[in-house]
């Protein structure tokens, strides 16, 4: 089957995927979506011998019609390889009754490298597929996370450029460190004064400023996005559900058909929004829980039906989901409305301009798959503390919103589902809060983030990756800062400089 994609807002070019790619965002402002839904044309028992990347190819392939085998399992095979420091790519681990998808064993130790190791190859091929001679100017906004994969994913890629905008007291200090030395020659970073949402608004803004488009164009150049608003990044995330799933029957923790729920710590709604794509290709998924922490717009949002952004934004310890403008909500909401795009731009441009949005009955009907919940800053401390304490195993302060709002879940209802959690990013990169978590008394001791990551090292019994250790000593090579009106003016200046 030949999948087209289509803007949520209705813009009326259908374009392939690796159109999709290149562009990131329609021209109308609206997101990619597949104008018809793939189906598994395997059946999970047949995927059961595979190996993650014969299982990204299995699923990728039902998204990406338009490339071939050879360049699909070429992207494939160069991202998932000994930049993880596991085989397995993807681990498994079990502690205090819930199943820990570990998505953070890629180079800059959260999930993002699931999507970032492979988008550079997808956006590369899609080029030369479609003949393109404009260098590719990737825009990426980052609650932290992205930021730094997007740009070890990037750097010194031929025939691209990228620069990535952080909120400058935004992010955990390992996350800045990890930017701000980043070597690629095509690389930009740039602290904004402002917050994610701000870095997002801006990088949407340059998207479809029309006027900068053709003039850059002129000159030789176009955009993409690393964010999860680009398709590319959404179609490797759907691979871990798939693969987690055959290889929890493969182990016979699940057998064949049986049910199982996926909590996923949340901020842009793309990692949950991947789970729910994997459910609409026949993964026998059950409840897909929404966890939040104290920026709890979406848990709100499926409580009254209402998307209100308009509320105090906190600094929170899980930064990295600090965002009241979900983007991939939007995918969701056009699928609600039964893919009427004229409906959808009208709930986006509601939120533009009044802040707000409220769904319908009819659409709030078709939320049964989701649940939500959230975390308080204590919730998600102790938390860290409680499942160390019993079982010794360390988890970083995103995943503990979502082990948090996941135990919650089953305290509430009587569901005995096995139940997965998508954990996002390893402890060492938030070793401050961690370490607090786990040693409140101790934490004033050490000043140094290094001296943190050091003690959390000897209280888990796991090593920080070698790979990561580099940053401590090395060169800060980016110190830009610019104001959120600047952006624009600071995007055309590294790149025309
Ligand atoms: C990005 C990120 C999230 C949020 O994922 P979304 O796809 O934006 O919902 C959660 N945890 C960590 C560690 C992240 O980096």
């Amino acid at each position: 089957m030949d999948i087209k994609y289509v803007s949520t807002r209705g813009d009326k070019e259908k374009v392939t995927a690796s159109q999709a790619i290149l562009r990131g965002i329609a021209p109308d402002g609206g997101l990619y979506v597949p104008e018809t839904f793939p189906k598994l044309d395997k059946s999970l028992t047949e995927l059961k011998g595979l190996n993650y990347r014969e299982i990204a190819y299995e699923v990728m392939k039902l998204f990406l019609t338009d490339f071939t085998e050879e360049e699909l399992k070429a992207c494939i095979d160069s991202a998932y390889d000994s930049k993880f420091d596991t085989e397995e790519i993807v681990p498994m681990k079990e502690a205090d009754g819930l199943i820990y998808l570990e998505l953070f064993h890629g180079p800059t130790l959260a999930f993002k490298d699931m999507a970032l190791s492979i988008l550079p190859y997808l956006m590369v091929t899609s080029a030369e597929k479609n003949e393109l001679k404009e260098k590719i100017i990737i825009l990426t906004a980052t609650s932290g996370d992205t930021g730094k994969a997007a740009l070890a994913g990037f750097a010194d890629v031929e025939g691209t450029g990228i620069i990535v905008f952080y909120p400058k007291d935004g992010v955990s200090p390992f996350q800045r460190q990890q930017m701000v030395t980043e070597k690629g020659k095509n690389t930009s970073v740039v602290a904004i004064e402002g917050n994610f949402d701000d870095a997002q608004n801006g990088v949407k803004a340059i998207f479809s400023d029309k006027a900068l488009a053709a003039e850059l164009k002129e000159k030789g150049y176009v955009f993409s996005s690393a964010n999860s608003i680009n398709i590319g990044r959404l179609v490797p995330q759907i691979v871990y559900y798939v693969y987690a799933y055959v290889k929890l029957l493969n182990e016979g923790k699940l057998s064949p058909g049986e049910i199982l729920d996926v909590c996923v710590p949340t901020g842009n709604f793309g990692n949950i929004l991947a789970a729910s794509f994997a459910k609409e290709l026949g993964l026998p998924l059950g409840k897909l829980i929404c966890a939040s922490n104290t920026n709890k717009v979406l848990f709100d949002f499926f409580k009254t039906g209402t998307y209100d952004r308009d509320r105090e934004f906190t600094l929170t310890i899980s930064p990295s989901m600090d965002i009241l403008i979900s983007s991939n909500l939007e995918r969701l909401i056009y699928k609600l409305c039964d893919c009427d795009a004229a409906k959808n731009a009208k709930f986006m441009s509601e939120l533009v301009n009044e802040g707000r949005y409220t769904i319908d009955k009819a659409m709030a009907d078709k939320l049964t798959d989701f649940e939500a919940g959230f975390a308080t800053e204590e919730d998600t401390l102790h938390t860290i503390k409680e499942v160390f304490d019993k079982t010794g195993y360390v988890i970083d302060t995103h995943t503990a919103v979502a082990a948090f709002v996941a135990n919650e879940y089953r305290n509430k209802n009587t569901s005995h589902n096995k139940l997965l959690i998508a954990s996002t990013a390893s402890p060492f990169k938030f070793a401050g809060s961690v370490l607090k978590a786990m040693e409140n008394d101790k934490v004033e001791n050490f000043t140094s983030e290094w001296d943190k990551i050091r003690e959390l090292e000897r209280i888990s019994g796991k090593k920080l990756p070698e790979t990561a250790r580099d940053i401590e000593n090395a060169k800060v090579i980016h110190k830009d800062i610019c104001a959120k009106d600047e952006m624009k003016a600071l995007v055309k200046e590294k790149i025309l400089k």
